[in-house]
Protein backbone atom coordinates (compact mmCIF):
# COMPACT_ATOMS: atom_id res chain seq x y z
CA UNK A 1 0.00 0.00 0.00
CA UNK A 2 0.76 3.14 -0.67
CA UNK A 3 1.51 6.16 1.92
CA UNK A 4 0.29 9.24 0.58
CA UNK A 5 0.86 13.07 1.66
CA UNK A 6 0.69 16.39 0.61
CA UNK A 7 5.00 16.81 0.51
CA UNK A 8 7.79 14.49 0.15
CA UNK A 9 11.19 15.65 1.41
CA UNK A 10 13.89 13.14 0.77
CA UNK A 11 16.63 13.96 3.42
CA UNK A 12 16.96 15.40 6.73
CA UNK A 13 19.60 18.19 6.69
CA UNK A 14 19.61 22.06 6.70
CA UNK A 15 17.08 21.78 3.73
CA UNK A 16 14.77 19.46 3.72
CA UNK A 17 14.06 19.75 7.43
CA UNK A 18 13.48 23.93 6.77
CA UNK A 19 11.34 23.37 3.87
CA UNK A 20 9.15 20.71 6.14
CA UNK A 21 8.80 23.29 8.61
CA UNK A 22 6.93 25.75 6.09
CA UNK A 23 5.48 23.16 4.17
CA UNK A 24 3.74 21.73 7.54
CA UNK A 25 1.69 25.01 7.52
CA UNK A 26 -0.55 23.95 4.60
CA UNK A 27 -0.43 20.14 4.86
CA UNK A 28 1.18 16.93 5.70
CA UNK A 29 4.86 15.99 5.56
CA UNK A 30 6.46 12.78 5.05
CA UNK A 31 10.40 13.32 5.20
CA UNK A 32 12.52 10.09 4.37
CA UNK A 33 16.51 9.67 5.40
CA UNK A 34 18.42 6.93 5.18
CA UNK A 35 20.32 7.18 8.58
CA UNK A 36 19.28 8.54 11.91
CA UNK A 37 17.76 11.79 11.18
CA UNK A 38 20.59 13.84 12.65
CA UNK A 39 22.99 12.14 9.76
CA UNK A 40 23.70 14.63 7.46
CA UNK A 41 26.57 17.10 6.03
CA UNK A 42 24.60 19.57 8.30
CA UNK A 43 25.66 18.30 11.30
CA UNK A 44 28.99 18.46 10.56
CA UNK A 45 29.25 22.28 9.42
CA UNK A 46 31.47 24.34 11.87
CA UNK A 47 32.38 27.92 10.15
CA UNK A 48 28.58 29.25 10.15
CA UNK A 49 26.57 31.01 7.62
CA UNK A 50 27.21 33.96 5.69
CA UNK A 51 24.76 36.96 6.28
CA UNK A 52 25.42 40.74 6.10
CA UNK A 53 24.99 42.18 9.56
CA UNK A 54 28.56 43.96 10.30
CA UNK A 55 28.29 47.76 10.53
CA UNK A 56 31.19 48.38 7.57
CA UNK A 57 29.48 45.08 5.79
CA UNK A 58 26.69 45.75 2.88
CA UNK A 59 24.68 43.28 0.26
CA UNK A 60 26.59 44.37 -2.68
CA UNK A 61 29.97 43.21 -0.63
CA UNK A 62 28.78 40.22 0.03
CA UNK A 63 27.19 39.86 -3.87
CA UNK A 64 31.10 40.40 -5.25
CA UNK A 65 32.82 38.11 -2.91
CA UNK A 66 30.65 35.67 -3.85
CA UNK A 67 30.48 36.15 -7.70
CA UNK A 68 34.49 37.02 -7.62
CA UNK A 69 34.93 33.19 -6.29
CA UNK A 70 32.65 31.75 -8.79
CA UNK A 71 34.97 33.04 -11.26
CA UNK A 72 32.36 34.44 -13.56
CA UNK A 73 29.99 31.40 -13.46
CA UNK A 74 27.23 32.75 -10.73
CA UNK A 75 24.03 33.69 -11.73
CA UNK A 76 23.58 37.28 -10.22
CA UNK A 77 20.12 36.99 -9.73
CA UNK A 78 20.45 33.87 -7.76
CA UNK A 79 23.44 35.42 -5.50
CA UNK A 80 21.49 38.58 -5.15
CA UNK A 81 18.31 36.30 -3.51
CA UNK A 82 20.45 34.79 -1.18
CA UNK A 83 22.21 37.56 -0.33
CA UNK A 84 19.37 40.08 0.59
CA UNK A 85 18.03 37.08 2.16
CA UNK A 86 20.30 36.22 4.39
CA UNK A 87 19.29 38.03 7.50
CA UNK A 88 15.82 37.00 7.36
CA UNK A 89 16.65 33.84 7.22
CA UNK A 90 18.67 33.63 10.03
CA UNK A 91 16.10 35.31 12.26
CA UNK A 92 14.07 32.19 11.07
CA UNK A 93 16.64 30.58 12.49
CA UNK A 94 16.40 32.02 15.80
CA UNK A 95 12.77 31.71 15.99
CA UNK A 96 13.39 28.25 15.44
CA UNK A 97 16.02 27.96 19.06
CA UNK A 98 19.16 28.71 17.32
CA UNK A 99 20.98 30.62 19.60
CA UNK A 100 23.84 32.30 18.12
CA UNK A 101 26.98 33.21 19.73
CA UNK A 102 26.76 37.38 20.17
CA UNK A 103 29.28 40.09 20.78
CA UNK A 104 29.08 41.81 23.88
CA UNK A 105 31.08 44.48 23.52
CA UNK A 106 30.07 47.41 21.19
CA UNK A 107 26.65 46.23 20.42
CA UNK A 108 26.52 44.26 16.92
CA UNK A 109 23.94 41.80 17.10
CA UNK A 110 26.55 38.95 16.43
CA UNK A 111 30.44 37.50 17.02
CA UNK A 112 31.18 37.53 13.34
CA UNK A 113 33.80 35.89 12.33
CA UNK A 114 35.58 36.05 9.06
CA UNK A 115 36.46 33.34 5.95
CA UNK A 116 38.50 32.79 2.97
CA UNK A 117 37.26 35.06 -0.09
CA UNK A 118 35.33 37.26 2.51
CA UNK A 119 36.19 40.78 2.65
CA UNK A 120 34.34 41.40 5.42
CA UNK A 121 33.46 39.90 8.56
CA UNK A 122 30.38 38.21 7.96
CA UNK A 123 29.89 34.69 9.25
CA UNK A 124 27.37 34.08 11.99
CA UNK A 125 27.60 31.23 13.91
CA UNK A 126 28.02 29.19 16.84
CA UNK A 127 31.12 28.81 18.08
CA UNK A 128 32.32 26.00 15.76
CA UNK A 129 29.56 24.09 16.37
CA UNK A 130 26.83 26.05 13.73
CA UNK A 131 25.73 23.02 12.34
CA UNK A 132 25.11 20.79 15.04
CA UNK A 133 23.17 22.95 16.56
CA UNK A 134 20.94 24.02 13.88
CA UNK A 135 20.34 20.13 13.17
CA UNK A 136 18.97 19.74 16.67
CA UNK A 137 17.16 22.54 16.67
CA UNK A 138 15.46 22.20 13.27
CA UNK A 139 14.77 18.46 14.67
CA UNK A 140 13.10 19.28 17.39
CA UNK A 141 10.79 21.44 16.03
CA UNK A 142 9.93 18.73 13.30
CA UNK A 143 9.42 16.45 16.27
CA UNK A 144 6.66 18.75 17.62
CA UNK A 145 5.41 19.19 14.84
CA UNK A 146 1.73 16.76 14.03
CA UNK A 147 2.11 16.92 10.43
CA UNK A 148 5.51 16.26 9.99
CA UNK A 149 6.17 12.37 10.33
CA UNK A 150 9.81 11.59 10.14
CA UNK A 151 11.17 8.22 8.58
CA UNK A 152 14.48 7.27 10.03
CA UNK A 153 16.35 4.25 8.09
CA UNK A 154 14.53 4.81 4.39
CA UNK A 155 16.91 5.03 1.82
CA UNK A 156 15.20 6.15 -1.38
CA UNK A 157 15.91 3.95 -4.27
CA UNK A 158 14.48 6.01 -7.18
CA UNK A 159 11.60 8.77 -7.87
CA UNK A 160 8.50 7.98 -9.20
CA UNK A 161 7.65 8.65 -12.54
CA UNK A 162 5.89 8.70 -15.64
CA UNK A 163 8.41 5.62 -15.91
CA UNK A 164 6.82 3.84 -13.60
CA UNK A 165 3.13 4.13 -14.88
CA UNK A 166 1.18 0.98 -15.25
CA UNK A 167 -0.53 2.18 -18.81
CA UNK A 168 1.34 2.77 -21.69
CA UNK A 169 -0.25 6.13 -22.97
CA UNK A 170 0.50 7.96 -20.12
CA UNK A 171 4.33 6.64 -20.27
CA UNK A 172 4.62 7.86 -23.83
CA UNK A 173 3.84 11.87 -22.57
CA UNK A 174 7.41 13.69 -23.23
CA UNK A 175 6.92 15.99 -19.85
CA UNK A 176 7.96 14.50 -17.05
CA UNK A 177 5.97 14.42 -13.46
CA UNK A 178 7.50 13.42 -10.20
CA UNK A 179 4.64 11.44 -7.95
CA UNK A 180 7.09 10.09 -4.54
CA UNK A 181 9.71 7.91 -4.44
CA UNK A 182 10.20 4.42 -3.81
CA UNK A 183 12.21 3.44 -0.72
CA UNK A 184 13.77 0.98 0.81
CA UNK A 185 12.63 0.57 4.53
CA UNK A 186 16.24 -0.90 6.35
CA UNK A 187 14.23 -2.79 9.07
CA UNK A 188 11.75 -5.30 6.90
CA UNK A 189 13.98 -4.81 3.73
CA UNK A 190 10.82 -4.35 1.44
CA UNK A 191 10.31 -1.36 -1.09
CA UNK A 192 7.59 0.99 0.11
CA UNK A 193 5.81 3.08 -1.78
CA UNK A 194 5.51 6.87 -0.99
CA UNK A 195 3.04 9.00 -3.32
CA UNK A 196 2.91 13.31 -3.29
CA UNK A 197 2.30 15.85 -5.70
CA UNK A 198 5.49 17.93 -4.61
CA UNK A 199 8.93 15.79 -4.26
CA UNK A 200 11.46 17.56 -2.32
CA UNK A 201 15.01 16.38 -3.11
CA UNK A 202 17.21 17.40 0.11
CA UNK A 203 20.04 14.61 -0.19
CA UNK A 204 23.15 16.81 0.23
CA UNK A 205 26.40 16.18 -0.99
CA UNK A 206 28.75 13.89 -3.11
CA UNK A 207 31.64 14.28 -1.05
CA UNK A 208 32.08 10.45 -0.76
CA UNK A 209 32.35 9.73 -4.33
CA UNK A 210 36.30 10.55 -3.43
CA UNK A 211 38.71 8.85 -1.39
CA UNK A 212 39.17 11.59 1.38
CA UNK A 213 36.50 13.42 1.73
CA UNK A 214 35.44 15.37 4.91
CA UNK A 215 31.45 14.86 4.29
CA UNK A 216 29.74 11.62 6.48
CA UNK A 217 28.83 8.56 4.87
CA UNK A 218 25.75 9.72 3.75
CA UNK A 219 27.20 11.94 1.27
CA UNK A 220 26.88 9.79 -1.68
CA UNK A 221 25.72 11.83 -4.49
CA UNK A 222 21.83 9.68 -4.51
CA UNK A 223 20.27 13.08 -5.27
CA UNK A 224 22.27 13.81 -8.87
CA UNK A 225 22.18 10.41 -9.70
CA UNK A 226 18.28 9.72 -8.75
CA UNK A 227 17.17 12.73 -10.52
CA UNK A 228 19.48 12.37 -13.60
CA UNK A 229 18.03 8.73 -14.24
CA UNK A 230 14.91 10.12 -13.90
CA UNK A 231 15.32 12.08 -16.70
CA UNK A 232 16.15 15.52 -14.94
CA UNK A 233 18.67 17.92 -16.22
CA UNK A 234 22.25 17.84 -14.22
CA UNK A 235 24.86 20.84 -13.75
CA UNK A 236 28.35 21.87 -13.23
CA UNK A 237 29.46 18.72 -11.60
CA UNK A 238 33.16 19.15 -12.69
CA UNK A 239 32.73 21.55 -9.90
CA UNK A 240 33.93 19.38 -6.45
CA UNK A 241 35.07 21.99 -4.04
CA UNK A 242 37.76 20.11 -2.07
CA UNK A 243 38.40 21.75 1.42
CA UNK A 244 42.24 22.75 1.85
CA UNK A 245 42.55 21.83 5.84
CA UNK A 246 41.54 18.24 7.06
CA UNK A 247 43.17 16.58 9.60
CA UNK A 248 46.11 14.24 8.58
CA UNK A 249 46.60 11.98 10.86
CA UNK A 250 47.00 8.03 10.01
CA UNK A 251 44.52 6.60 12.71
CA UNK A 252 41.90 9.39 12.56
CA UNK A 253 39.12 9.55 10.54
CA UNK A 254 39.23 12.56 8.33
CA UNK A 255 37.93 15.44 10.43
CA UNK A 256 37.50 19.32 9.02
CA UNK A 257 39.68 22.57 10.39
CA UNK A 258 37.10 25.20 9.92
CA UNK A 259 38.30 27.88 7.72
CA UNK A 260 37.51 30.25 10.50
CA UNK A 261 41.38 28.77 11.98
CA UNK A 262 42.71 30.64 9.18
CA UNK A 263 39.96 33.45 9.45
CA UNK A 264 41.41 33.67 13.78
CA UNK A 265 44.93 34.14 12.29
CA UNK A 266 46.18 30.75 11.44
CA UNK A 267 48.80 30.62 8.85
CA UNK A 268 49.45 27.40 6.41
CA UNK A 269 53.54 26.49 6.93
CA UNK A 270 55.67 23.36 4.85
CA UNK A 271 57.33 21.19 7.31
CA UNK A 272 60.10 23.12 7.58
CA UNK A 273 58.37 26.03 9.12
CA UNK A 274 57.86 28.14 6.40
CA UNK A 275 54.64 29.94 5.27
CA UNK A 276 54.01 29.74 1.52
CA UNK A 277 50.55 30.98 0.93
CA UNK A 278 52.17 34.19 0.02
CA UNK A 279 53.47 33.34 -3.36
CA UNK A 280 50.03 32.18 -4.34
CA UNK A 281 47.62 34.75 -3.64
CA UNK A 282 48.11 38.53 -2.25
CA UNK A 283 45.03 37.19 0.26
CA UNK A 284 47.59 34.71 1.58
CA UNK A 285 45.91 32.24 3.84
CA UNK A 286 42.74 33.65 3.35
CA UNK A 287 42.84 33.33 -0.58
CA UNK A 288 39.70 31.58 -2.39
CA UNK A 289 39.59 27.90 -1.20
CA UNK A 290 40.27 26.31 -4.53
CA UNK A 291 43.80 28.37 -4.50
CA UNK A 292 44.34 27.28 -1.12
CA UNK A 293 43.85 23.38 -1.99
CA UNK A 294 45.83 23.72 -5.04
CA UNK A 295 48.74 25.66 -3.15
CA UNK A 296 49.13 22.89 -0.81
CA UNK A 297 49.14 20.09 -3.29
CA UNK A 298 51.78 21.88 -5.04
CA UNK A 299 54.01 22.10 -2.27
CA UNK A 300 53.40 18.76 -0.78
CA UNK A 301 54.04 17.46 -4.31
CA UNK A 302 57.53 19.28 -4.91
CA UNK A 303 58.38 18.41 -1.57
CA UNK A 304 57.47 15.35 -1.67
CA UNK A 305 55.80 15.23 2.12
CA UNK A 306 52.58 13.76 3.07
CA UNK A 307 50.90 17.08 4.83
CA UNK A 308 51.65 20.34 5.76
CA UNK A 309 51.01 22.37 8.90
CA UNK A 310 48.25 24.70 10.19
CA UNK A 311 49.96 27.00 12.59
CA UNK A 312 48.15 28.99 15.37
CA UNK A 313 50.79 28.90 18.21
CA UNK A 314 51.81 32.34 17.87
CA UNK A 315 47.94 33.47 19.42
CA UNK A 316 46.76 32.88 23.30
CA UNK A 317 46.12 29.68 24.13
CA UNK A 318 42.86 30.55 25.86
CA UNK A 319 41.60 32.29 22.94
CA UNK A 320 41.82 29.48 20.32
CA UNK A 321 40.44 26.91 22.81
CA UNK A 322 37.48 28.93 23.68
CA UNK A 323 36.78 29.87 19.67
CA UNK A 324 37.23 26.54 18.84
CA UNK A 325 35.74 23.81 21.46
CA UNK A 326 34.49 21.12 18.72
CA UNK A 327 38.05 20.87 17.01
CA UNK A 328 39.96 21.75 20.18
CA UNK A 329 38.30 18.75 21.88
CA UNK A 330 38.80 16.39 18.94
CA UNK A 331 42.31 17.36 18.67
CA UNK A 332 43.41 16.28 22.28
CA UNK A 333 41.47 12.99 21.67
CA UNK A 334 44.14 12.39 19.42
CA UNK A 335 46.97 14.13 21.24
CA UNK A 336 47.03 17.06 19.23
CA UNK A 337 47.00 20.68 21.54
CA UNK A 338 46.29 23.13 18.79
CA UNK A 339 47.23 25.82 21.04
CA UNK A 340 50.67 24.87 21.34
CA UNK A 341 51.71 22.48 18.01
CA UNK A 342 51.00 23.05 14.16
CA UNK A 343 48.31 21.19 13.06
CA UNK A 344 48.95 18.94 10.09
CA UNK A 345 46.36 18.94 7.40
CA UNK A 346 45.21 17.57 3.61
CA UNK A 347 42.49 19.06 1.72
CA UNK A 348 39.66 16.57 0.90
CA UNK A 349 36.37 16.60 -1.22
CA UNK A 350 34.11 19.14 0.52
CA UNK A 351 31.14 20.66 -1.18
CA UNK A 352 29.28 19.35 -4.91
CA UNK A 353 29.02 22.93 -6.05
CA UNK A 354 27.00 21.54 -9.08
CA UNK A 355 23.84 19.31 -8.73
CA UNK A 356 20.56 18.91 -10.58
CA UNK A 357 19.59 22.53 -11.97
CA UNK A 358 16.92 24.23 -10.76
CA UNK A 359 15.24 28.05 -11.21
CA UNK A 360 15.09 30.57 -8.72
CA UNK A 361 11.95 28.77 -7.09
CA UNK A 362 13.81 25.93 -6.14
CA UNK A 363 11.88 24.12 -9.67
CA UNK A 364 13.84 21.12 -11.04
CA UNK A 365 13.04 20.55 -15.03
CA UNK A 366 10.38 17.49 -13.94
CA UNK A 367 7.07 19.11 -12.83
CA UNK A 368 6.94 18.35 -9.24
CA UNK A 369 10.55 17.74 -8.08
CA UNK A 370 11.82 20.28 -6.20
CA UNK A 371 15.67 20.66 -5.37
CA UNK A 372 17.50 22.54 -2.64
CA UNK A 373 20.91 22.53 -0.73
CA UNK A 374 23.56 20.58 -1.56
CA UNK A 375 21.57 18.63 -3.96
CA UNK A 376 20.77 21.31 -6.50
CA UNK A 377 22.88 23.56 -8.88
CA UNK A 378 21.20 26.87 -8.80
CA UNK A 379 23.52 28.92 -10.20
CA UNK A 380 24.63 30.30 -6.55
CA UNK A 381 28.32 28.88 -7.11
CA UNK A 382 29.48 29.27 -10.00
CA UNK A 383 32.87 27.75 -11.01
CA UNK A 384 33.58 27.99 -6.63
CA UNK A 385 31.39 28.62 -3.66
CA UNK A 386 32.45 31.16 -1.11
CA UNK A 387 33.20 29.49 2.19
CA UNK A 388 29.64 29.25 4.62
CA UNK A 389 27.28 30.18 1.69
CA UNK A 390 26.16 27.06 1.30
CA UNK A 391 23.63 26.67 4.47
CA UNK A 392 22.43 30.45 3.40
CA UNK A 393 21.87 29.39 -0.38
CA UNK A 394 19.78 25.67 1.25
CA UNK A 395 17.67 28.06 3.67
CA UNK A 396 16.89 30.82 0.98
CA UNK A 397 15.90 28.20 -1.57
CA UNK A 398 13.87 25.93 0.39
CA UNK A 399 11.85 29.03 1.56
CA UNK A 400 11.50 30.29 -2.28
CA UNK A 401 10.39 26.36 -3.40
CA UNK A 402 7.52 26.21 -0.39
CA UNK A 403 6.52 29.06 -1.80
CA UNK A 404 6.36 27.62 -5.67
CA UNK A 405 5.11 24.56 -4.14
CA UNK A 406 1.85 25.47 -2.52
CA UNK A 407 1.20 27.68 -5.92
CA UNK A 408 1.82 24.40 -7.60
CA UNK A 409 -0.56 22.18 -5.11
CA UNK A 410 -2.99 24.78 -6.12
CA UNK A 411 -2.81 24.47 -9.63
CA UNK A 412 -2.89 20.53 -9.47
CA UNK A 413 -5.20 19.07 -7.55
CA UNK A 414 -5.64 16.11 -10.27
CA UNK A 415 -5.73 12.51 -8.30
CA UNK A 416 -2.43 10.91 -8.49
CA UNK A 417 -1.54 8.47 -10.89
CA UNK A 418 -2.21 4.30 -10.18
CA UNK A 419 1.99 3.52 -9.35
CA UNK A 420 2.78 -0.09 -8.91
CA UNK A 421 4.67 -1.40 -6.13
CA UNK A 422 8.26 -2.14 -6.35
CA UNK A 423 8.82 -4.87 -8.55
CA UNK A 424 12.19 -6.79 -7.26
CA UNK A 425 11.34 -10.63 -9.36
CA UNK A 426 14.00 -12.19 -10.85
CA UNK A 427 15.96 -10.61 -7.87
CA UNK A 428 17.98 -12.93 -4.89
CA UNK A 429 19.46 -11.76 -1.84
CA UNK A 430 23.37 -12.37 -2.37
CA UNK A 431 25.47 -12.29 0.19
CA UNK A 432 28.61 -10.04 -2.04
CA UNK A 433 29.57 -7.55 0.51
CA UNK A 434 32.34 -7.79 -0.60
CA UNK A 435 31.74 -6.73 -4.45
CA UNK A 436 29.84 -3.94 -2.93
CA UNK A 437 32.85 -2.41 -0.75
CA UNK A 438 35.51 -3.47 -2.91
CA UNK A 439 34.05 -1.26 -6.39
CA UNK A 440 33.30 1.02 -3.51
CA UNK A 441 37.04 2.05 -2.89
CA UNK A 442 38.06 1.52 -6.55
CA UNK A 443 35.91 4.61 -7.52
CA UNK A 444 37.08 6.68 -4.72
CA UNK A 445 40.55 5.74 -5.29
CA UNK A 446 40.50 6.61 -9.24
CA UNK A 447 38.06 9.65 -8.36
CA UNK A 448 41.21 11.04 -5.81
CA UNK A 449 44.10 9.94 -8.14
CA UNK A 450 42.58 10.94 -11.47
CA UNK A 451 39.56 13.63 -11.18
CA UNK A 452 41.12 15.75 -8.24
CA UNK A 453 42.78 18.80 -7.43
CA UNK A 454 44.56 18.54 -11.07
CA UNK A 455 43.41 16.94 -13.79
CA UNK A 456 44.28 16.24 -17.15
CA UNK A 457 42.56 14.73 -20.46
CA UNK A 458 44.54 11.44 -20.10
CA UNK A 459 43.86 11.04 -16.73
CA UNK A 460 40.02 11.89 -17.37
CA UNK A 461 39.65 9.81 -19.91
CA UNK A 462 41.53 6.49 -18.35
CA UNK A 463 39.24 6.80 -15.55
CA UNK A 464 36.32 7.49 -17.42
CA UNK A 465 37.20 3.92 -19.16
CA UNK A 466 37.25 2.58 -15.57
CA UNK A 467 34.18 3.71 -14.10
CA UNK A 468 32.22 2.89 -17.25
CA UNK A 469 33.25 -0.77 -16.81
CA UNK A 470 32.95 -0.59 -13.03
CA UNK A 471 29.58 0.70 -13.53
CA UNK A 472 28.63 -1.66 -16.44
CA UNK A 473 29.46 -4.49 -13.33
CA UNK A 474 27.25 -2.64 -10.74
CA UNK A 475 24.47 -2.31 -13.48
CA UNK A 476 24.45 -5.72 -14.08
CA UNK A 477 24.67 -7.02 -10.63
CA UNK A 478 21.50 -4.41 -9.66
CA UNK A 479 19.55 -6.46 -12.10
CA UNK A 480 20.15 -9.70 -10.65
CA UNK A 481 20.23 -8.56 -6.06
CA UNK A 482 17.76 -7.85 -3.76
CA UNK A 483 18.15 -4.34 -3.12
CA UNK A 484 20.13 -3.06 0.07
CA UNK A 485 21.65 0.29 0.83
CA UNK A 486 25.20 -0.43 0.29
CA UNK A 487 24.01 -1.52 -3.31
CA UNK A 488 21.95 1.59 -3.74
CA UNK A 489 24.81 3.62 -2.52
CA UNK A 490 27.46 2.15 -4.62
CA UNK A 491 24.95 2.50 -7.89
CA UNK A 492 24.69 6.24 -7.23
CA UNK A 493 28.46 6.85 -6.68
CA UNK A 494 29.43 5.11 -9.98
CA UNK A 495 26.53 7.14 -11.72
CA UNK A 496 27.90 10.35 -10.36
CA UNK A 497 31.57 9.54 -10.86
CA UNK A 498 30.88 9.08 -14.74
CA UNK A 499 28.73 12.32 -14.46
CA UNK A 500 31.77 13.98 -12.80
CA UNK A 501 34.11 12.67 -15.65
CA UNK A 502 31.89 13.82 -18.27
CA UNK A 503 31.87 17.41 -17.42
CA UNK A 504 34.94 17.76 -16.97
CA UNK A 505 36.09 16.21 -19.59
CA UNK A 506 33.58 18.39 -22.06
CA UNK A 507 35.12 21.80 -19.99
CA UNK A 508 38.29 22.39 -21.96
CA UNK A 509 39.76 25.57 -19.54
CA UNK A 510 40.32 25.46 -15.94
CA UNK A 511 38.28 27.60 -14.20
CA UNK A 512 37.97 28.24 -10.20
CA UNK A 513 37.62 24.35 -8.79
CA UNK A 514 38.25 22.65 -12.38
CA UNK A 515 42.14 22.68 -13.13
CA UNK A 516 43.18 20.65 -15.79
CA UNK A 517 47.44 21.27 -17.19
CA UNK A 518 46.10 20.52 -20.64
CA UNK A 519 44.06 24.01 -20.94
CA UNK A 520 45.81 25.85 -17.58
CA UNK A 521 44.06 29.41 -18.76
CA UNK A 522 40.50 30.80 -18.12
CA UNK A 523 38.63 31.00 -21.60
CA UNK A 524 36.08 33.93 -21.15
CA UNK A 525 35.45 33.48 -25.51
CA UNK A 526 33.89 30.23 -25.17
CA UNK A 527 33.23 28.97 -21.40
CA UNK A 528 31.56 31.54 -19.46
CA UNK A 529 28.55 28.82 -19.39
CA UNK A 530 27.41 26.17 -17.26
CA UNK A 531 28.20 22.54 -18.24
CA UNK A 532 24.73 20.22 -18.91
CA UNK A 533 23.76 16.98 -18.76
CA UNK A 534 20.68 15.46 -19.92
CA UNK A 535 20.58 11.77 -20.04
CA UNK A 536 23.18 10.98 -23.42
CA UNK A 537 23.69 14.89 -24.05
CA UNK A 538 26.58 17.23 -23.00
CA UNK A 539 26.01 20.52 -23.75
CA UNK A 540 26.62 24.55 -22.18
CA UNK A 541 24.09 26.49 -21.60
CA UNK A 542 24.58 30.55 -21.55
CA UNK A 543 24.27 32.22 -17.81
CA UNK A 544 21.53 34.46 -19.72
CA UNK A 545 19.27 31.50 -20.44
CA UNK A 546 18.56 30.44 -16.40
C1 LIG B 1 32.60 19.14 7.69
C2 LIG B 1 31.72 20.15 6.99
C3 LIG B 1 31.75 21.47 7.37
C4 LIG B 1 30.93 22.42 6.72
N1 LIG B 1 30.92 23.71 7.15
C5 LIG B 1 30.07 24.59 6.57
C6 LIG B 1 29.93 25.92 7.07
O1 LIG B 1 30.56 26.30 8.04
N2 LIG B 1 29.07 26.76 6.43
C7 LIG B 1 28.34 26.39 5.34
O2 LIG B 1 27.57 27.19 4.80
N3 LIG B 1 28.42 25.11 4.88
C8 LIG B 1 29.26 24.21 5.46
N4 LIG B 1 29.33 22.94 4.99
C9 LIG B 1 28.44 22.54 3.89
C10 LIG B 1 27.02 22.38 4.44
O3 LIG B 1 27.08 21.72 5.68
C11 LIG B 1 26.18 21.55 3.49
O4 LIG B 1 26.29 22.02 2.19
C12 LIG B 1 24.72 21.61 3.90
O5 LIG B 1 24.60 21.23 5.25
C13 LIG B 1 23.89 20.71 3.02
O6 LIG B 1 22.60 20.61 3.56
P1 LIG B 1 21.55 19.67 2.86
O7 LIG B 1 20.32 19.73 3.67
O8 LIG B 1 21.49 19.98 1.43
O9 LIG B 1 22.22 18.20 2.96
P2 LIG B 1 22.59 17.33 4.23
O10 LIG B 1 22.67 18.14 5.44
O11 LIG B 1 23.78 16.53 3.86
O12 LIG B 1 21.34 16.36 4.36
C14 LIG B 1 21.11 15.37 3.38
C15 LIG B 1 20.09 14.39 3.92
O13 LIG B 1 19.65 13.53 2.88
C16 LIG B 1 19.65 12.19 3.33
N5 LIG B 1 19.77 11.31 2.17
C17 LIG B 1 20.74 11.26 1.24
N6 LIG B 1 20.47 10.33 0.32
C18 LIG B 1 19.28 9.78 0.65
C19 LIG B 1 18.48 8.76 0.10
N7 LIG B 1 18.84 8.08 -1.00
N8 LIG B 1 17.32 8.45 0.73
C20 LIG B 1 16.94 9.09 1.86
N9 LIG B 1 17.67 10.06 2.44
C21 LIG B 1 18.83 10.40 1.83
C22 LIG B 1 20.82 12.15 4.29
O14 LIG B 1 20.75 11.03 5.13
C23 LIG B 1 20.63 13.49 5.00
O15 LIG B 1 19.63 13.37 5.99
C24 LIG B 1 30.12 22.00 5.64
C25 LIG B 1 30.11 20.65 5.26
C26 LIG B 1 30.89 19.74 5.93
C27 LIG B 1 30.85 18.30 5.51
Amino acid sequence: MAEISDFLVIGSGVAGLSFALRAAEKGTVTILTKKERVDSNTNYAQGGIAAVFGPDDSFNLHIQDTLDAGVGLCHRDAVELIVRQGPDRIGDLEQWGVEFTHRDEAGNPFDLGREGGHSKNRIVHVKDRTGQVMEHALLECVHDHEKIQVKENHTVVELVTEHHLMGRDEKKKDSIHCWGAYALNGKTGEVEVYLSRVTLLASGGAGRVYQHSTNPSIATADGSAMAYRAGATVANLEFMQFHPTTLYHPQGESFLISEAVRGFGGVLRTEDGKAFMERYHPQKDLAPRDIVARAIDAEMKKRGESCVYLDITHLEAEKVRDHFPQINEKLLSLKIDMAKEPIPVVPAAHYMCGGVLTDLEGRSSIHGLYVTGEAACTGVHGANRLASNSLLEALVFSEKASLSAFRYLESNKNKLPDIPPWDDTGTFDQEEWILISHDQKEIQRLMWDYVGIVRSDERLIRAGRRIDLIAEEIKKFYKKTKVTPGLLELRNLSCVASLIIRSALFRKESRGLHYTTDYPDRDDSHWLCDTVILGNQTFLRPLSES
